[in-house]
């Protein structure tokens, strides 16, 4: 028999997107309805998804002594940053300006740990102001300017080193970070000589070790290795008499895009207690740092076919949405899941489905099977990460609105740009 509606494979937002009717929706609203009121470029989150991401860090983490601090580049939007301070997440913020962000909405300072391998001295003063955990230091010239800043301001800055493990987390090499080819942290053979100069640094206090190996983890061991690196040298520091409060494990987890089968906060967490245990280092809490994992497939990017061209080596679907909009394709050649929200019956046509912006590198999907017309709308999957978080106003093209969909209801939670929008701040000579 064959169906009424052509078969659907499962989104990778699952099930907070889903079809019903042969409709895409977002919880209980359609996205159809959505771009047609609200336009499109148009990035749709799921609150239900947002809650459903942090759930399963809260429960794996249970009675333990664990702070998720939400690696907020991620995805700053205010709405999304409420969501996750009304349910206790504290944040990884890496500059001043996300620290503006998450204070404006109400995240708790004591629950900020600041991240980052350039902070400036105005950074600094702002987040010793505010009180934040910690800041993961990456550098001994940053320790220096750090103690300077808190001696200034009569206070002792809490600190930990980000470490750099030398391990291979084996994902794409632009968001590998734990090489020792890479910007990020102290070598780890240095990191005693480092914490040893810290602690004789008048305006700071050591409490904790950190790492972030990198991003889009689908496989655990990266994680397994970078720890047993990470408690010697914390075995190291307690015999030369530095004690530590905290270990930071960072961000990373991945998510599923396509087909990846990313481990679980869970399996994470339960082998990172075990080891704990099993090295006598019971009483340190841990600090995670997920970006990805809890937002990335809350969300979608709605957009609408422009026109379909057809050249003889390539079919073309040309789609209002662009690089400035969702960058991932370009940068790093992503995955990116790609459906219309009303499919169509017929015959199948691999398309390319690519931007306006004047740039070879401006697509957002490469070869993929559709039956598509002019006019149609797409969701593109698992863009509630880096993806409005990095979109530009490249070409002159207004940044897409922002909706969060709760049940039935949707709340546009950064309205569109306007063309006058474009012009602030700008001023032209006499
Ligand atoms: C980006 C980043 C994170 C979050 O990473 P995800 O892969 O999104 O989980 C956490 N910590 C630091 C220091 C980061 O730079």
């Amino acid at each position: 028999m064959t169906s009424r509606f052509p078969a659907q494979p499962e989104l990778a937002g699952h099930p907070y997107f889903q079809f019903r009717n042969n409709v895409l929706y977002a919880e209980d609203v359609p996205l159809s309805h959505l771009a047609e009121r609200l336009g499109t470029p148009l990035y749709v989150y799921s609150r239900a998804a947002l809650k459903a991401a942090w759930e399963s860090y809260r429960s794996a983490v249970g009675q333990r002594p664990v702070l998720v601090c939400y690696g907020m580049k991620a995805n700053s939007n205010l709405a999304v940053l409420k969501e996750f301070a009304r349910l206790g997440a504290g944040f990884d913020i890496v500059s001043g300006g996300e620290l503006k962000r998450a204070l404006a909405a109400g995240a708790d300072p004591s629950r900020i740990v600041f991240s980052g391998v350039g902070k400036q001295a105005w950074e600094m003063r702002n987040a010793l102001a505010a009180k934040v955990k910690c800041f993961n230091v990456e550098s001994e010239a940053e320790l220096r300017r750090l103690s300077e800043v808190a001696q200034g301001m009569g206070v002792r800055a809490p600190v930990s080193l980000r470490v750099n493990p030398d391990v291979d987390a084996q994902t794409h090499p632009y968001i590998s970070t734990g090489l020792k080819e890479n910007k990020f942290g102290i070598a780890i053979e240095s990191a005693l000589d480092v914490y040893r100069s810290a602690q004789s640094l008048p305006g700071l206090e050591i409490v904790g070790v950190d790492c972030h190996i990198g991003s889009q983890l689908t496989d655990i061991s990266p994680y397994f290795d970078a720890l047993e690196k990470l408690l010697d040298l914390i075995e190291r520091l307690a015999q030369a008499g530095i004690r530590i409060n905290h270990l930071d494990l960072g961000g990373g987890l991945g998510i599923r895009y396509t087909d990846e089968t990313p481990p679980s906060p869970k399996a994470l967490l339960d082998h990172v207690f075990e080891r704990l245990e099993a090295r006598g280092l019971g009483h340190l809490h841990l600090v995670l740092e997920p970006g990805r994992s809890l937002v990335g497939n809350a969300g979608v990017l709605l957009t609408t076919v422009q026109y379909l061209k057809h050249s003889e080596a390539r079919n073309f679907a040309i789609v209002d949405a662009a690089m400035n909009d969702l960058l991932r394709p370009a940068l790093y050649e992503a995955f990116h899941g790609i459906r219309p929200v009303h499919p169509r019956a017929g015959q199948e046509t691999v398309y390319d489905v690519v931007g306006p912006v004047c740039e070879s590198a401006d697509w957002l999907a490469r070869q993929r099977k559709l039956v598509i017309e002019q006019g149609d709308v797409l969701a593109v999957e698992s863009a509630g990460a880096y993806s409005m978080a990095m979109a530009s106003n490249y070409n002159a093209r207004p940044r897409a609105a922002e909706v969060m969909v709760d049940g039935d209801k949707h709340y546009v939670v950064r309205r569109r740009e306007t063309l006058d929008d474009l012009l602030k701040g700008e001023s032209t000579l006499p």
